[in-house]
Parts: structure tokens; sequence; C-alpha cells
């Protein structure tokens, strides 16, 4: 058996360890710690726009205590993306608050300003203004963020960014992970850098940073005793884990280039290939780091399908992926309402995520280059 190529999975940057090191030879093995700091000044030294970052345990729990902090709680509606992973939508859940899906922009698959602004519209109309409006960079893709921002101050409804896929992306020159009000980072594994596990919260203000971290290590008021007025979380990030943050961090602009450049060389690869496309960016005002690329094949040019690609990259040993299933069509979301067409839903029917790590070497491509010349388009 050949070896596998992953979807993407974990490409350390040498420097990890020493972190990890560090925290051992002091003995911060720890949810807290000199590499949590440390880490979190790197983000927000990356990010920019002075924002401030809270190192937690997973970008779930990030968004989890981005909507606390919004006051979504008990029959709220919370407008979300469709088509993105389940994380994006489960932290409503867990406030008893109730998702509302809108479809996606035809040409850049987030959330597209034309149905958020029909929902948003029809909400208010039946008494249910949305607690706060989550928008995704799916695939690293930034959204139409100047549209959606438009729309969403002249509702005043906060904005929630899920950048937990788009670390180093940009729209028109400016971080995604910089326009909410709050804004989630994803580290897990198959991440553009990783902490095996983690996630952080963006947020604007010191205040809201130090009240992220209250809340993730159990709310515990200022007192003697443990005295608790407000409900806990255990969500810091652990000091273990931050240290392969900070070592990751010292990479992350060499991954985002070797992201794009696998970008490039699908393009390449896809150019002479009429039934595919490459989900690419519209035009200079969006950069992505093209965390994974993906494609779609035209069921008007091609009888072939995306299942009989999945087989054949599969015997090769190489990994793909669907596109995510749209929220609105998942068993566990049935019950919510939706605003939008099938633009998610037919992405999802025709659509592939193609090994995107930024450790992909010539072998590797070599054979993923074999298999689609072989596949009859
Ligand atoms: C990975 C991911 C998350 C969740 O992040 P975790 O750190 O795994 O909890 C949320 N949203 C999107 C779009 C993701 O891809």
């Amino acid at each position: 058996m050949e070896s596998k190529i992953w979807l993407s999975s974990p490409h350390m940057g040498g420097g990890e360890m020493k972190y990890i090191q560090e925290a051992f030879d002091h003995n911060w093995v720890a949810p807290l710690g000199k590499n949590v700091d440390e880490f979190e000044i790197a983000i927000q030294d990356f990010l920019g726009e002075n924002k401030y970052a809270a190192a937690l345990s997973s970008g779930t729990a990030a968004l989890h205590l981005a909507l606390i902090q919004l006051g979504v709680g008990s029959g709220d509606e919370v407008l979300c993306q469709s088509f993105t992973f389940s994380a994006s939508a489960n932290p409503i859940k867990y406030l008893g608050a109730t998702p509302v899906f809108v479809d996606s922009d035809k040409t850049n698959w987030n959330i597209s300003p034309e149905y958020l602004e029909m929902a948003i519209a029809d909400r208010i109309k039946n008494h249910k203004k949305p607690k706060a409006v989550i928008v995704v960079h799916l695939y690293g893709m930034p959204a139409k963020m100047d549209e959606i921002l438009e729309i969403c101050n002249r509702y005043e409804i906060p904005l929630v960014e899920d950048s937990a896929e788009s670390l180093g992306s940009k729209y028109k020159g400016r971080k995604c992970g910089t326009f909410g009000e709050f804004a989630v980072l994803s580290f897990n594994g198959n991440k553009i850098i990783t902490t095996s596990g983690g996630g952080a919260l963006m947020t604007g203000t010191k205040e809201q940073k130090n009240k992220t971290i209250f809340l993730s290590t159990q709310a515990r008021d200022p007192a003697p005793h443990y005295q608790h007025s407000e409900v806990g979380y255990n969500y810091r990030l652990s000091n273990i884990c931050a240290g392969i943050g900070r070592g990751q961090m010292e990479v992350l602009e060499k991954r985002i280039l070797q992201r794009r450049a696998n970008h490039d060389f699908y393009k390449e690869l896809f150019a002479d290939v009429e039934a595919v496309d490459v989900f690419t960016e519209a035009n200079s005002d969006f950069y992505s780091n093209h965390w994974l690329t993906s494609i779609t094949l035209n069921p008007n040019l091609t009888t072939r399908t995306k299942e009989e690609l999945t087989a054949a990259f599969a015997e090769r040993n190489i990994e793909t992926r669907p596109l995510w299933k749209p929220m609105h069509l998942q068993p566990v979301f049935r019950e919510c309402r939706y605003y939008g067409e099938n633009v998610a839903e037919e992405l999802f029917n025709r659509g592939l995520c193609l090994p995107s790590g930024s450790n992909l070497n010539d072998d590797d491509k070599t054979r993923i280059r074999a298999v689609v010349s072989r596949f009859n388009f």
C-alpha cells in the first residue's frame, strides 16, 4: 500500500518542542503560564487592528463564549451561514437559542448578503430580531465583508466571524478575524496551524478579553474563598498546547504561502479540464489562505460524479472530502428555519476538497496528477 496522502495533516515547524520543554522545566504543566501569554501576544501581533486574543481549548469553546457575551440565551435566534462545519452552529444550541440558517453566495460560497438581509427583515417582521450573525470564511475564502458589515450595522446586529479556517486570509488587505465584534480561531489538528487542539477568541476590547478568560476559568469572583456569581466554563488552553502554538506561529507566514502554492498546483492541474472548476478568489479584494483547495464538477460537462473521483483517489490512498453538508439539511437542525435557495446544496452535491496540507510534497503531487490525468472527466 502506498503511504497515505492526507487532506490536511499537522505540519510542525521545529520550534515547538523547545517551548514544551520550557514548560516542563518550570513545571508550568497547567492551563496557564508563559506559553499561553506569549501565544496570545503572537496572535495579536499577527492579526493587528488592536484586537485582543484569548487562548482557549477549542474554536467551538470560543464561539460559545462569544455568544454568551452577546447575551444570547434561551428563545433567542442567531443567524448562521448554512454552508459550514457543524461547530459554527452547535454553540447556538448550547445556549437554548435557535439557529436560523442563511444560504451562500454563488461565487463566494459564504453567506449571501441578499439572503442575509431577507432573513433579518423577515425575522424582525416576526418580532424575532436576531441576537447575532455568524459569518464563516469557508476554506479560507473571505466572505463579502463590506456588504455584510453594512447590513449588520444598519440593523444593529453584532457580527461574529468564524475564522477557524481563515487564519492569514485577507479582505481588501485586512485580515479575517478582525472584522467582527468577536472572531473565532481554531488550532485543531487539521487547520493551517495547530496546537493539537485549541482555539482563540478575538475581541475588540481588553475588557472582553478579560471577561473571556474569566468565563473560561470557571468564573471565579475576586474573593479569598471560591465564590461564583456566574456560570463558568473550563475552556482555557493548556500551557503545553500553547507551546506548540508558539512554535507554529513562527512558521505561519510560510504555511500560508505553501497552501497557496498547492492551490496554484491544482489550478494548473485542472486548467484543461473543462468539467472542473477550482474554487478561487473572484478578484483582488479577496486573499485566501487556501486552507483547503476545493473543486466542483459541472454536470453539464461531465457525467462522472464526485463519488467516482473520490474512489479514484482512494485507490491510490489519497484522502479527499465532500464539501460541508449544509446545516439546514442536517437531521439535528431539521426544525430550523432557512433563508435561501439551493446554492449551498448544489455546491455540496458537486464539490470535493483535495489534499491541501502545507507538507504536500512533489511525490504526492505526482501521484495526485496521475489520478487526475487517468480519470476520464
Ligand atoms: C474547525 C472549525 C471550527 C471548530 O473549531 P474546533 O477548534 O475544532 O472546535 C469551527 N468552525 C469551522 C468553520 C471550522 O472549520
